[in-house]
């Protein structure tokens, strides 16, 4: 359990990094939420949070494109809760341009969203979380972290560089002091974003949801199925855990063996 720790979860509005801010105020965490989206809908879910769980839960706008802002929600978190105990790096912005045409601006935005924010952040909370002597931060990555994919390029790039972002902050505090960094690597998840290409293949094709589902997920080397936000968000609390301890600097697949797979030949007799 995380009773009583205070946690920052970047793009926690929806998708998987919403399904992470519940599972973590389920074990009782102090969670500030962060992201885009409706108004009214973020004030359902953060008031929803609070009756469900009985902990203390905030909504910050912060666009993590901009360094003052990201100031800004680690200012209130630590005003709201006292401290940041557990960082989530999970906000992304995807652009779908090959190398040739990508423009430079999309370039540097996705590098500032999916990059600097996360680095931004880990320093700014590291402090904090040395006076404690306790800490944990989890980037979400990607198995396209851990391969190149055609027109992916802000993506793969980013999601490659958290685990060396994840690494080297784990260098950095592999002290005695209670702090661990990891991060994990989820294959096609179902959340909004997914599910938008599910729909399109849909209706490209003209056949049901969960036809294209299979086929969405065959295309992409996943068949036992999408990882569900809430699998991945347990996983997540999971290395938050005080007995987590020992586990620092890793990255961690969740993706029904897709990147421990690759190179099987799915025709081949048992
Ligand atoms: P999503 O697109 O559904 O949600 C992204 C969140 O980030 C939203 O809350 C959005 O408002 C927020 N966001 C975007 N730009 C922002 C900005 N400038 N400032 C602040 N917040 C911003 O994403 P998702 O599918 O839930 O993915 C969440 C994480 O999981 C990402 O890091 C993604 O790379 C990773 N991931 C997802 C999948 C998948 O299949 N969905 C697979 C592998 C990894």
């Amino acid at each position: 359990m995380l009773k009583g720790k205070n946690a920052l979860v970047t793009g926690s509005t929806r998708g998987l990094g919403e399904a992470t801010a519940k599972v973590l105020a389920s074990e009782g965490c102090n969670v500030m939420l962060n992201g885009f989206g409706d108004a009214d809908e973020i004030e359902t879910l953060r008031a929803g949070m609070e009756a469900e769980f009985g902990v203390s839960v905030r909504y910050h706008d912060a666009d993590l494109a901009d360094a003052a802002q990201i100031d800004a929600l680690v200012d209130e978190t630590v005003a709201a809760f006292g401290s940041v105990d557990i960082l989530v790096n999970n906000a992304v912005i995807r652009y779908f341009h090959r190398i040739d045409n990508f423009d430079r601006d999309d370039w540097n935005h996705a590098l500032a969203v999916n990059l600097t924010a996360p680095f931004i952040l880990t320093q700014r909370v590291l402090p904090g979380m040395r006076a404690k002597e306790w800490g944990r931060i989890v980037n979400i990555s990607s198995v396209l972290g851990l391969s190149g994919q055609t027109g992916r390029a802000d993506y793969v790039t980013t999601k490659t560089a958290l685990i060396g972002l994840t690494r080297a902050t784990a260098a950095e505090t592999s002290d005695s002091l209670n702090i661990t960094c990891n991060a994990i690597n989820p294959g096609s998840v179902l959340t909004p974003n997914s599910e938008k290409f599910v729909n399109q293949l849909a209706e490209e094709k003209g056949i049901s949801f969960d036809a294209a589902a299979e086929e969405y997920l065959l295309r992409r080397r996943q068949p036992g199925g999408f990882v569900l936000p809430e699998r991945a968000g347990k996983l997540i609390a999971f290395l938050c855990q005080d007995s987590s301890f020992d586990i620092t600097g890793t990255s961690i697949p969740i993706d029904h063996g897709r990147s421990g797979t690759w190179l099987q030949d799915r025709t081949a007799p048992d």
